[in-house]
């Protein structure tokens, strides 16, 4: 089995024995489901899924998720399993009458690893159909590979291969040959072959991100930048503060599920929540009624007894004792309590040692707990509206740390080169860039201090019985879920319900300040006609439509032909800049519309700003898998590489970022 990392509690205060309020432990695993109809039902569920999914030979689906144990029980009822170390072979098919085959696109690519070939082909025979291509290269070098049937929502899209194979020399020419006679041959193109990135000058400045950066570092480090170039920058302050960093404080007392009170402080923990505490006592005399006192910020409850003087008073009776005399008397601070879980609470309580309530929040004081000012760092020569705008947004997903990496660096490089290189300087000449390095910095905080497996903001819309503190890990929205085009309440799918869903929506569109801030800069600054949304990992490029609705696999309206000619060519520029880093090559499986080439994302940012602000919206997820020539297999990179492969990612898709900065210097309206 394949379990790629062991989120470790970074909480120095988790005991060595997991107790009933402590969350399961969470890992990043490979799942395989037997097809993509059981990945449909893997997202219907609510499935923290990655961004890196991997269609296999027999016709399964490899993809990452975050889960917990009791959530891979719950995924195997679905059909998801840890896969295997190696990818299952092709299964045998029914032979048929003889198939037409199209090849839609055979390219290869040279990375840093060597020569790659990818290839898409379709047949009338579809997804039955199993196709073999075969190649020769320079140097008379040749080679062969099995394709996969890419089905989505019950839609055959094409064969293509799993991951781009390795091939000795650069393939010429192909063949694809299908069981039941179907052939096919193409003379096989260079990907991503774009225009190549202008050529820095010799003193041009890069490499300014030295380590993974919480969002208080993200945002000194704007600050200073807006400091050092106030003519060249402009700091935005969103207008929509987050919740903050924080949370009420708990404590989950007795023994669950039927003799267990969980109390809640109506106050932030950091706000006095986490000053509370209660305790379970025995009267030690036969016959005593139940009692609560408070005092000061204690709240005590003498357990009643029966005439033998045991204790008799059940979780029920104790949590209404507790909310009929605490409320408003705890120092000020109200409490309320409740059974676990909504179990009716017939278990009756033991006595219980003085429990401090507590908020669970590991961060150090120098972390504010106050709701959180998002920041933009807008970046021209002419900042007036008069140029074409260019929005990088970074960590809608708090987990993605290398995300902020990317946008903070192009923003150093832009300012830095401003007067030692000419191409930089008519970069900030004609377009007016906005940079905003967290959009999630409550979410990241908790990513950084608490749980780095986490994704959603830090808000949580959950009714009591998903609110004891073993759930606080599952709590919160997924922001790039909680936009308002192609959204879960349209219709559209790949996105929850579930406010423990890792793709819960929110309990309306725009429900939260982190999406509304993003909106409101492609509503205020109406010259944005480009938009870069960050995240990681898998190494995708992609562009809308980003979501459908599964009955018929109905997408958002696709791009006119010459609107999507654009986004590729555009693409392929960028790409070819990302490569020139360090031999990266995005797949051009890789490469495309978000429904395409990965899975519906309902109500995501890009869809919002494209369908509603005719911006051009992109995604990038950073991170492509490397090749392991020992193994021959692609890797998975994860959210939180070690820093030198975070590092390298970074530089990467800055470069990428750059260049597609210089589409918009090109661009001129239609
Ligand atoms: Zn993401």
């Amino acid at each position: 089995m394949i379990v790629l990392t062991t989120f470790v509690a970074a909480e120095p205060s988790v005991p060595a024995v997991a107790g009933p309020g402590d969350p399961e432990p969470a890992s990043l695993v490979t799942l395989s489901v037997p097809d993509r109809a059981a990945m449909e039902r893997l997202v219907a569920s609510g499935a923290d899924l990655t961004e890196r999914v991997r269609p296999q030979a027999d016709g399964s689906v490899q993809v990452d998720a975050v889960a917990t144990p009791s959530q891979l029980a719950a995924y195997a009822a679905l059909g998801a399993t840890l896969a295997p170390g190696t990818p299952p072979q092709a299964k045998a098919k029914a032979t048929a009458a003889q198939d037409q085959l199209v090849i839609e696109r055979a390219v290869w690519m040279k990375s840093r690893d060597g020569y790659f070939l990818s290839v898409e082909a379709s047949s009338s025979a579809g997804e039955a159909a199993t196709l073999t291509v075969a190649w020769k290269g320079k140097g008379g070098s040749t080679g062969q590979a099995p394709m996969v049937p890419y089905v989505d929502a019950g839609a055959y899209l094409g064969h293509q291969f799993s991951t781009p194979v390795p091939a000795d020399g650069r393939p010429q020419w192909v063949t694809v040959t299908s069981a039941v006679g179907g052939t096919a041959e193409a003379r096989v193109k260079e990907w991503p072959d774009g225009e190549q990135p202008d050529r820095a000058g010799p003193g041009y400045q890069k490499d300014f991100v030295t380590q993974y950066m919480p969002p208080a570092q993200l945002n000194e480090r704007i600050k200073a930048l807006h400091q050092r170039y106030p003519k060249l920058t402009e700091l935005i302050t969103l207008p929509y503060p987050t919740n903050g960093y924080r949370r009420h404080a708990q404590a989950l007392i007795g023994t669950p599920p039927a003799a267990a009170v969980v109390i809640t402080s109506d106050a932030y923990g950091s706000e006095g929540g986490n000053d509370l505490a209660a305790e379970l006592v025995n009267p030690g005399a036969p016959g005593r009624p139940l009692q609560v006192t408070v005092n000061g910020k204690l709240i005590t409850v003498s357990l009643a007894t029966d005439a033998s003087g045991a204790p008799a008073s059940t979780a029920a009776q104790v949590t209404a004792a507790i909310n009929a005399t605490a409320p408003n008397s705890t120092g000020g601070t109200g409490v309320k309590a409740t059974t676990y879980r909504a179990n009716a609470g017939d278990g009756v309580m033991a006595p219980a040692p003085l429990t401090q309530l507590s908020d669970f929040l590991n961060a150090p004081a120098s972390v504010s707990r106050a709701p959180a000012r998002v920041l933009a760092l807008r970046i021209g020569a002419h900042r007036d509206g008069s140029r074409t705008g260019v929005l990088a947004y970074a960590q809608e997903h708090a987990r993605e740390w290398v995300a902020p990496l990317v946008v903070v660096e192009a923003a150093e490089r832009l300012l830095r080169n401003y007067t030692r290189d000419k191409a930089t300087r008519r970069l900030l000449e004609r377009t007016d860039v906005f940079i905003v390095p967290t959009v999630n910095p409550d979410g990241a905080n908790y990513s950084f201090y608490d749980f780095n497996g986490q994704r959603k903001n830090m808000t949580n819309h959950c009714p009591a019985q998903q609110s004891d503190p073993a759930l606080r890990n599952t709590w919160g929205v997924d922001v790039n879920r909680n936009y308002a085009v192609g959204s879960l309440s349209d219709g559209y799918f790949g996105a929850s319900a579930n406010c423990q869903s890792g793709t819960y929506a929110g309990p309306a569109e725009h429900s939260e300040p982190e999406s509304r801030n993003v909106m409101w800069l492609a509503e205020k600054h109406r010259n944005i006609r480009f938009a870069m949304n960050v995240h990681s990992y898998g190494g995708y490029f992609m562009w809308p439509p980003g979501a459908y609705r599964l009955d018929g696999r109905v997408t958002l309206p696709r791009p006119t032909a010459q609107q999507e000619a654009y986004f590729l060519r555009s693409a392929r520029t960028i790409e070819q800049a990302i490569a020139a880093e360090r031999g990266t090559v995005i797949w051009p499986q890789q490469t495309g519309p978000v429904t395409d080439v990965l899975y519906s994302a309902a109500g995501n940012s890009a869809d919002e700003l494209w369908y509603d602000h005719g911006v051009y919206g992109w995604d990038f997820e950073v991170g492509a898998d490397l090749w392991d020539p020992g193994t021959r297999t692609w890797q998975a990179v994860g959210f939180q590489p070690p820093f030198a492969e975070g590092h390298a990612e970074a530089l990467e898709f800055v470069s990428g970022l750059i260049s597609l900065v210089g589409v918009a210097a090109d661009y001129r309206e239609p």
